[in-house]
Order: C-alpha cells, then sequence, then structure tokens
C-alpha cells in the first residue's frame, strides 16, 4: 500500500529517513499543505535541538582566482571577465578583527581553488587566527584538497570544513564539472575530512541545471549516508558569463522544502539560509530559518572586493548579508522569535 504524503512526513518526522520512492513522491508531488506541515515540524525539530538561537559566520571570500571550470560558476578558469583579487595573511586578519567586535565567534574563509594558498600559508594564517581568537572556529571552504592537506590545516587548527557535494549524482555531476573532476573524489575529501575530526559540510544547489527529482533523491540518501554536521542548501542563480547564462533559475519554494526535509533526515544539522536563498527571495533569511535552518553566513570580505567574488549574478553582500548590519539582522531575527547569538556555534551531537 502506498503511503500519503502526510505518511511520509510524519514517518520523515519520526524516524528520520524514508525510502527512495518516498522522497522522490514527496518532491513531486507535495501541495501547500504537506509543505506547511514538513516547515512546521522541521522548525519545531530544531527548536528543540538548537533552541531559538541563531548562529552567525563571518564569511570572508579570500580568493576569487580557481583552478576548475565548474559550468554553473563564475569565478570559474574560463570567465576571462572575472575580476581576480585575493587576500593576504593581513587583510585577512583585518576581516577577522572586525569581525570579532562585530560579534561573530566563527570565521569562514572561502575562495575559489587558488595555487597561491599553500598548506604553508593556510597553516600559518590559521594559526594566526586561533592565538588572537582562541574563542573562535575556523571553518574552511577552498575546495578540493589531499587528505596530507587536511590533515596539516585539521593540526593547524581548523575546526570545520565546507565542500558541497553538488549532486550525489554521477552522470548529473558529470554535467556540472569538467572532466578534470569527478563525484568520487568529491565525496572520498568528504568521507576524509570527518574522519580526520572536522566537522563537515556537504550540500548541493536546487535547480541546478539537469536536475531531477531522482538526482536530489540520491543527495538526501548521500547526506543520510554521511551523516555530515553542516549542510548548504541554495537555489541555482545563473552566472551570465558562463555556459549555463540561460538556464533557468532555482525555485525558491523547493529549496526551502529541501531544508525542511533535510533538517528532518538530519536533526542535529548546522542548517544555513543561504546566500543564494538571500539573494533570489527578499525575506530569505527568515523563510529559511521559518524552514528549519539555523545558521546565517554574513559576508565579512573587504567591502572593496565582495562584488567580485562574484559566483552568480546579482549576489547580494549589502543590507542583512553584510556582517557590518548584523544589528539589523538581530531585529529582523526577533520579529520571528529568534536570537542572533555571539557564540562559536558548535555541531551538538
Ligand atoms: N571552491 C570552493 C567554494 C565554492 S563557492 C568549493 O569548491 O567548495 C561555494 C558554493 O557556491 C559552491 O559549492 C556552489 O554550490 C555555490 N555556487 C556556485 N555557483 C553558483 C550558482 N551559479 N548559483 C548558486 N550557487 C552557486
Amino acid at each position: 500500500m502506498t503511503m500519503t504524503n502526510y505518511e511520509i512526513i510524519q514517518k520523515l518526522a519520526k524516524k528520520h529517513n524514508a525510502e527512495k520512492e518516498e522522497f522522490i513522491r514527496l518532491l513531486t508531488s507535495a501541495d501547500e499543505a504537506d509543505f506547511e506541515l514538513l516547515g512546521r515540524l522541521a522548525r519545531k525539530l530544531t527548536l528543540k535541538i538548537y533552541g531559538n538561537k541563531i548562529f552567525i559566520r563571518g564569511l570572508i571570500e579570500i580568493s576569487s582566482y580557481c583552478k576548475n571550470d565548474c559550468l554553473y560558476c563564475g569565478i570559474r578558469r574560463s570567465n576571462k571577465n572575472a575580476v581576480r583579487y585575493r587576500l593576504d595573511k593581513e587583510q585577512i586578519l583585518q576581516c577577522c578583527n572586525k569581525g570579532y567586535k562585530l560579534g561573530f565567534r566563527t570565521f569562514v574563509m572561502q575562495g575559489g581553488e587558488d595555487k597561491f594558498f599553500t598548506d604553508d600559508y593556510l597553516c600559518d594564517v590559521i594559526k594566526e587566527i586561533k592565538k588572537r581568537y582562541p574563542d573562535c572556529a575556523v571553518t574552511l571552504s577552498l575546495g578540493e584538497r589531499g587528505e596530507e592537506s587536511f590533515k596539516r590545516l585539521y593540526a593547524a587548527g581548523a575546526d570545520r570544513y565546507l565542500l558541497r557535494h553538488e549532486t550525489a549524482d554521477n552522470e548529473h555531476y558529470k554535467k556540472l564539472h569538467p572532466q578534470s573532476m569527478s563525484l568520487a573524489n568529491r565525496k572520498k575529501c568528504l568521507f576524509d575530512l570527518k574522519k580526520i575530526g572536522y566537522q563537515t559540510g556537504a550540500g548541493f544547489m536546487v535547480g541546478s541545471p539537469y536536475q531531477t527529482a531522482q538526482t536530489l533523491c540520491e543527495d538526501l540518501l548521500f547526506l543520510k549516508e554521511l551523516n555530515p554536521q553542516m549542510c548548504g542548501i541554495g537555489p541555482f542563480i545563473p552566472h551570465h558569463d558562463t555556459p549555463f547564462a540561460d538556464k533557468s533559475k532555482g525555485s525558491t519554494r523547493l529549496t526551502l522544502m529541501l531544508l525542511s526535509i533535510v533538517r528532518l533526515l538530519l536533526p542535529n544539522v548546522l542548517l544555513p539560509a543561504t546566500t543564494a536563498l538571500a539573494t533570489a527571495q527578499a525575506n530569505g533569511h527568515k523563510e529559511g530559518v521559518l524552514h528549519g535552518a539555523n545558521v546565517i553566513m554574513p559576508n565579512l570580505s573587504p567591502l572593496e572586493h565582495r562584488k567580485d567574488y562574484s559566483l552568480y549574478d546579482n549576489k547580494i553582500s549589502t543590507g542583512d548579508e553584510a556582517a557590518e548590519s548584523v544589528e539589523h539582522l538581530k531585529k529582523s531575527m526577533k520579529s520571528v522569535g529568534y536570537e542572533v547569538v555571539t557564540d562559536r556555534g558548535d555541531y551538538k551531537s
């Protein structure tokens, strides 16, 4: 006997799992009532585990140079129009100094895969951040590296690593990435990171070209298998200088639904209401939180470089997305019953 969507959602909320066919059913046929129920149960579960606290992370975009050529990404190597910059140690530390004063206790260094950032250079930066701000967590989001590199960065003090798997379906992965990249290596990196001891983040875009309910289902099953501490989910937004310039953008409703499903699947996961969601929908942060998210990652990069870390068109870095506006973000979260806290915001196991 096939289950109704209502029954699938209840099962997901109780057992934190579902069968492949059930996920696909939910993804393809959820109506407004199902969507609301998912959101309500996800929010309730987040409140039970993390309370009404919203963790903030200061996002420092350290380099727009990238050796990769991901078809969706505005800073892909082939994009000759991309303005390239990188921050040096001093500039990164200045961002941390500013962020610390604003109440950030996690600094995320994200960037393209830039050869400039050798293990030696990064270890030096990480050690200095940890020395100056021993009460802060350091998160890296610098793409694929070797296991030895991950080990060295962890030994230097890095606490977390974000590496979205992008899609857990092999054929789909090949359509989004150049020949030189593979899902197998992406997955290997993620398992290595977890094994080393990082709080590890996976994730994917919603509505990326060629994505289907089947590939999304693979994403959910992979997440359950990996059991990451964090998961980044945002809508795909085209960038005009990429091969996907003419593809349509991902649905924010489906993004919110997937945030709720991932919350129910991985109850303790740290789940951001992403910049892409806030770019695609004016009240994206609030909506994300109301559907199970509990993390927001405002932009702490030097103001003069923000426009150049252009992953997709119209990527916002002002308003509640700017670290400088954290007071406004606090008010905005308070208006829906949540409190932005000054805290490392570690994973609760
Ligand atoms: N080089 C690092 C950081 C990538 S940027 C890495 O490989 O992990 C962070 C995330 O932005 C990516 O993982 C991707 O999922 C997302 N992103 C890139 N282009 C995008 C687009 N056009 N629309 C929405 N999200 C995008």
